[in-house]
């Protein structure tokens, strides 16, 4: 009750944007973010231009700036966690161009210091946490799978098979690719399962690392818990999301390989675009069905489930081109 209480205020779809820093060594005095106002308005400006024409404002749920530590940007995740303990879905997705801190936010640099994780790994964390509180009167049992979309092909992250699309029953029919769900009982299990898939990952190293800005990486929690006295079932689950780098690849420039990667990650993203804002806008039809993302998590997009989207910048003038096209994506979805 709590939890509709927070999130069911401004709808079912929160967008936060998260303003990457510099990088060590980089001057900023040509940072393109004028201004972060504590409203959730970002004023953005071309230092290059003058007048009314080099500014522009988005509005989001609420804007991080470079200072934001990934406590503060977890925050507002809990209540979703808990949520997914209740009985509901939910999908987080980190979405922005290469580089502008999607792994960051999801995953953390450095998964060896609790202080630096990410979105995922405190999520598992509190959600093991709530359900040994819960434990006298529910007991849960947690499972977790990693698969990643490129090409439009679902691609299991730990064996690299390639997968269908198929209903699953034992996962209450939730529409997910047969990959083996994996029990887990603590955090520590999941970071044991994703140091195998980095393992498994360093043959080609360098192919596969750039290969990973091209794909979609989907963690997905599910959890099932039996309520103690009465026997009855619920089940949750909760889908963390990295998504392919969003920035466009230049027409003219892109061939083969290349080209079409691109042209599967445009009509991905747009497709998860439209399905999140026909859904904002309560849309008699939610386009699900035209993308392997948007189909994966048709069961956690709309209805009772809960969706949070942190958009990611770079604010290098290089990258003006690409922040003001994630923030325009970021402003139809929100
Ligand atoms: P993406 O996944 O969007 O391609 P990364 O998360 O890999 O981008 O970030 C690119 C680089 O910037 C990495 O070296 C990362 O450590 C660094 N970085 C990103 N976000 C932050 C941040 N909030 N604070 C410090 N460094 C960051
Ligand atoms: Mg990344």
């Amino acid at each position: 009750i709590l939890y509709n209480q927070v999130l069911d205020l401004k709808g079912a779809i929160r967008v936060y944007c998260r303003v990457r820093p510099f990088s060590p060594g980089q001057s900023n005095e040509q940072s393109t973010v004028d201004y972060i106002g504590e409203n959730g308005n970002i004023m953005i400006v071309n230092p290059l231009k003058q007048g009314k024409d080099a500014r522009r404002v988005f509005s989001f749920n609420k804007v991080f700036a470079t200072s934001a530590t990934q406590e503060q940007i977890y925050a507002d995740t809990k209540p979703l966690v808990r949520s997914v303990l209740d009985g509901y879905n939910a999908c987080i997705f980190a979405y922005g161009q290469t580089g502008s801190g999607k792994t960051y936010t999801m995953s953390g640099p450095d998964l060896k210091t609790e202080e630096t994780w990410g979105v995922n790994y405190r999520a598992l964390r509190d959600l093991f946490h709530i359900s040994k509180e819960r434990a006298t009167a529910i007991k849960y049992e947690v499972g977790v799978q990693m698969i990643e979309i490129y090409n439009e092909q679902y691609v299991h992250s730990l064996t690299r098979y390639t997968l269908d699309i198929r209903n699953n029953s034992q996962l209450n029919g939730l529409n997910v690719p047969d990959a083996c769900l994996v029990p887990v009982n603590c955090t520590q299990d999941v970071l044991d399962l994703m140091e195998i898939g980095q393992r498994n990952r360093a043959v080609g190293a360098t192919a596969l690392n750039v290969r990973s800005s091209r794909s979609h990486s989907v963690l997905t929690v599910h959890v099932r818990g039996k309520e103690i006295e009465s026997n009855s079932v619920l089940k949750g689950c909760l889908h963390l999301v990295d998504l392919a780098g969003s920035e466009r690849v230049d027409k003219s420039e892109a061939v083969g390989e290349r080209l079409k990667e691109a042209q599967h990650i445009n009509k991905s993203l747009s497709a998860l675009g439209d399905v999140i804002s026909a859904l904002a806008q309560k849309s008699p039809h939610i386009p699900y069905r035209n993308s392997k993302l948007t189909q994966v998590l048709q069961d956690s997009l709309g209805g009772h489930a809960k969706t949070l989207m942190f958009v990611h910048i770079n604010p290098e003038i290089n990258s003006l081109g690409e922040t003001i096209s994630t923030l325009k994506f970021a402003e139809r979805v929100a």
